[in-house]
């Protein structure tokens, strides 16, 4: 991207959170659900394709620049992230991954309007940190596939145009070996989505379980086509990469506007006829947090920089986003101190932050999953045993 056409985008995307986003975060949370003309404004400006090529009609934003998209799109609720995160991250990379040049032109231009939504369905209910435990299958039957199995926690399910399920399609193979990808269009007789999981926060971003019974979907829909049998784990793979990426971001994001709340607070709030910000210890609180934002801001446009540069697409972001996610949760414990009994208090948003912060240390991969990649990446075979 042009520097001075993605200093507009930041820039109108600043101004459409701060202004138009931040006022309903509370409606947003109570009623767990974003507006239709907050969605559109979404699609407008162009947020559900910022990662995918423009050759597809999307913004084609390099990590970096997407690293200070993020940046932006923290500091409100990340239920508005979560709207467009799937098309642009796990689901949309799928086929930018591992897609044939068809599959690419089929799909990548609706997920970049926003016509479509994707879903990424890797997880199951035995298949979590470690998809060796991958149980949905899928069986050739003639030109066509049947898909059976049952996802768990995906992200815009409910909502979504078309799923790219995680299957078995070898079941002679073990581990990660032997996983593939397909495209499930909504409406593909067998295919049904469960009730929306009662979450702890992050409310207005929707997950539920996903069920396929003898789904019959035809040759076309297996990602990357004959040359991707067998080649989901490896797609997964790269797709959590960057996704991680972004997520070390958006944490990043949080941690500023956590941060912005913290001092305002500590500003205007008295005791003893003077405002906590004069005491030291709340100063302690404020400065530890200022001091772990500039650190993982420093550490994601770092990690964004390597993975642009092709230098480090693995250990990186999971860094990143091992640092970034634990940096955001000790943050916004943080704010909840400095604002005493009312950080405590629904309505008031660090309560809400600290409830939707805690997800970042869990999905797309744990914290502990995170520290086995970087240690695997440094260690190498030694880690392995
Ligand atoms: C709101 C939400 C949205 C989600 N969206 C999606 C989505 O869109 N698509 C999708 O496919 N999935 C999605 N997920 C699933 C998410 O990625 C998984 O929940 C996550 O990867 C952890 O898997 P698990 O829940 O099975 O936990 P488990 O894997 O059972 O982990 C339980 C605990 O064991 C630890 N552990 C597991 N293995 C190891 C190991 N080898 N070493 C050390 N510790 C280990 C974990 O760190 C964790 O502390 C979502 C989850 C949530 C809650």
């Amino acid at each position: 991207m042009e520097a001075s056409d993605l200093s507009d985008v930041l820039s109108a995307v600043r101004d459409f959170i701060r202004k138009e986003v931040v006022p309903l975060e509370e409606q947003i949370d109570a009623e767990d659900a974003i507006p239709e003309r907050v969605i559109a404004t979404c699609k407008e400006m162009g947020l559900y394709g910022f990662a995918i090529p423009e050759q597809y009609g999307g913004l084609g934003m390099s990590l970096t620049e997407e690293a200070q998209l993020a940046f932006e799109l923290g500091w409100t609720t990340p239920a508005l992230r979560s709207l467009f995160g799937t098309n642009n991250g796990i689901a949309g990379q799928v086929l930018l991954v591992g897609g044939t040049d068809e599959q690419r032109r089929d799909w990548l231009p609706r997920l970049a309007s926003g016509e479509v939504t994707a879903s990424f369905g890797l997880t199951e209910a035995d298949a979590g940190s470690d998809p060796a435990g991958l149980a949905t299958t899928a069986r050739r039957d003639g030109a066509d596939w049947v898909l059976n199995g049952t996802k768990r926690f995906i992200t815009n399910a409910p909502v979504a145009d078309v799923i790219m399920v995680f299957a078995r399609s070898n079941p002679d193979a073990v581990g990660n070996r032997g996983i593939s990808t397909f495209l499930v269009p909504a409406g593909t007789p067998g295919l049904s989505i469960g009730p929306r999981d009662h979450k702890m926060g992050q409310f207005g971003a929707w997950t539920a379980d996903v069920h396929l019974d003898d789904v019959r979907v035809p040759a076309a829909a297996l990602v990357g086509g004959e040359d991707g049998v067998d080649r989901g784990f490896q797609i997964a793979a790269r797709c959590l990469a960057h996704g991680r990426g972004h997520i070390a971001a958006l944490c990043v994001g949080m941690a500023g506007r956590l941060v912005h709340e913290s001092v305002e607070y500590a500003k205007t709030r008295e005791q003893g006829g003077r405002p906590i910000a004069s005491f030291q210890l709340v100063q302690g609180l404020i400065a530890d947090s200022v001091t772990d934002h500039l650190a993982g801001r420093a550490l994601v446009l770092e990690m964004a920089r390597a993975y642009d540069a092709g230098t480090d697409k693995v250990q990186g972001p999971s860094a990143a986003k091992y640092f970034a996610s634990e940096m955001v949760g000790r943050v916004a414990d943080r704010a909840v101190q400095v604002h005493g009994g009312s950080g405590y208090i629904r309505g008031v948003a660090v309560e809400r932050f600290y409830r939707d912060a805690r997800l970042f240390r869990i999905y797309e991969g744990t914290s502990q999953i995170q520290q086995v990649i970087i240690a695997r990446q440094a260690l190498g075979e030694a880690a392995r045993g």
